[in-house]
């Protein structure tokens, strides 16, 4: 299940990295206790392996979503990036041409905060059923004061971590992405 990549070899070393730095479309956040170093004991070559990308893809999204910063331009990207749409696509869920999505993008504009809020519940719409352990608080997003800070998470990246989730129809266990505690200063 886990060959090497390189040789084919059967035998790997799995090591499990306790916190793990990940970019995803520019941003980094934090993986706890979930990724692996894979070692093949044949030849030597070093792999990651980091279980459901898409699922951490959306679990950033939605987890960011609920976060009252305001979404710089790197992370108005990241976000349309994870619902898969493209400048134009987006703009015209938003109402906007897509060269005035560009200055949000590259930080040129900021997002008016109604947009911003109709983009925040169009990703927990559309990812939420990715990213299941994630809870969605649709009453908090519609109320939500964002703050006009525009720094991002830079100084304080988001934490994840794998949990086994149990489905609440078919009652199946899956590792599925949440969010970690942050680290104790
Ligand atoms: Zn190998």
């Amino acid at each position: 299940m886990n060959n090497c990549g390189k040789c084919g070899g059967e035998a790997v070393t799995l090591r499990r990295v306790a916190t793990f730095s990940h970019e995803v479309s520019g941003i980094v956040v934090e993986l706890k206790d979930s990724v692996f170093e894979v070692v093949c004991d044949a030849c030597g070559s070093q792999g990651t392996l980091i279980q459901n990308h898409e699922g951490l893809v959306a679990a950033v999204a939605v987890s960011r979503a609920h976060i009252p910063v305001k979404l710089n331009g790197t992370e108005l990207r990241f976000m349309r990036k994870a619902l898969g749409l493209t400048a134009t696509k987006l703009a015209a869920r938003l109402d906007v041409t897509p060269a005035h999505l560009s200055r949000w993008e590259h930080g040129h504009r900021p997002i008016p905060a109604s947009q911003e809020r109709s983009l925040r519940m169009l990703a927990v719409i559309e990812l939420q059923e990715r990213a299941p352990a994630i809870d969605s608080d649709f009453k908090a997003l519609c109320d939500m004061e964002i703050s006009p800070i525009r720094n991002g998470l830079d100084d304080n990246p988001m934490r994840f971590e794998l949990v086994r989730f149990k489905e609440r129809d078919t009652r199946e266990k899956h590792d599925q992405w949440d969010t970690a505690e942050a680290l104790a200063a």
